[in-house]
């Protein structure tokens, strides 16, 4: 049995473990000082309790961190890198993007980063694009295909640099949004589950950032200044049906401050017995369960 890591959030306070801030964007201000201090602190408490919830990382384990370049995965690499120095067990990272030969990629932005951060990398170069592009109809949203291939070649290098885990940069919006997306969409109560394996059997894929908002990733992102590319450059619409998802959610949290923390509770959360789902729940076999019930409450009212 593997020792799972236990990362305790206040043992990151030292002055060792602040993640690498570009010196342009450190924050003036005392005030501003102590936010960035906290919403650091808040991102790292998050991110290890949900390490350490779903048994996430283990002793030895090499961790693939997908980097696409936007603020949600370079967030992951940099708050798993600064655990990783106080974190009790082992685990080496290796980060991974894509480059899927989208014209216009600026190919130097991600390895200029990562030289600069000295975390171990590889650059996967595989022209997904061209196979989206001729693939995908005319006036179609080409993200699904794009997103699938991309999954494939990703999955496949894993297992080919020794990687045993798979981390991806989607926070606790991206649940949400996909648990609604499942119910108006696909009729199912599903979502993104924070530790996953694939159907083969072969990767397990680990969500480290599913406690944190997007709008704290989005803040830590900014004031770090991560050099982001946007994932638009195939000129591709933007998926639609997950952007009206969105503006609804954030509707509600602006009306009914705590929503989505609680929606989010709720995902983990579940009572089988009070949904509708014959395979998760025995609802055949309640008479029985009745049966035994009633049986046993007659026995004790004889032994009193
Ligand atoms: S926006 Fe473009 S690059 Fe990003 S997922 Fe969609 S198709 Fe792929």
């Amino acid at each position: 049995m593997q020792d799972a890591v236990t990362f305790d959030p206040h043992q990151h306070d030292s002055a060792s473990s602040t993640p690498s801030r570009p010196a342009s964007s450190q924050p003036s201000g005392a005030q501003e000082k102590r936010d960035f201090n906290k919403l650091q602190k808040r991102l790292r408490r998050q991110t290890g309790n949900a390490i350490i919830d779903y048994g996430m990382i283990h002793e030895g384990d090499r961790v693939m961190v997908c980097l696409s370049g936007g603020k949600d995965s370079y967030t992951l690499l940099e708050i798993l890198r600064n655990l990783q120095r106080n974190a009790p067990v082992n685990f080496s990272l290796v980060a991974v993007n894509l480059d899927q030969k989208q014209p216009g990629f600026p190919e130097h932005v991600l390895p200029e980063y990562l030289e600069a951060t000295g975390v171990e990398y590889h650059i996967l170069e595989r022209d997904t694009y061209s196979v989206v592009k001729e693939k995908t109809p005319e006036g179609k949203t080409t993200c699904a295909l794009c997103s699938r291939l991309r999954r494939g070649s990703l999955y496949g290098f894993a297992e080919q640099i020794g990687a045993n885990k798979i981390a991806l940069g989607h926070h606790r919006e991206d649940i949400l949004e996909t648990l609604f997306l499942n119910m108006f969409y696909g009729g199912s109560l599903k979502s993104m589950p924070p530790k996953l394996l694939s159907d083969d059997g072969r990767n397990m894929v680990i969500r480290p950032l599913a406690y944190c908002r997007e709008a704290d990733i989005a803040e830590f992102s900014r004031q770090m200044q991560f050099p982001i590319i946007p994932c638009n450059l195939c000129g591709s619409q933007p998926n639609l049906q997950r952007q009206v998802v969105k503006e609804m959610l954030a509707e509600w949290e602006a009306k009914h401050p705590g929503r989505l923390e609680s929606m989010f509770k709720a995902v983990t959360n579940v009572a089988p017995s009070q949904l509708a789902d014959r395979e998760l729940f025995d609802f055949a076999g309640l008479e029985e369960k009745q049966a035994r019930m009633q049986a046993s409450r007659i026995d004790i009212q004889q032994e009193l």
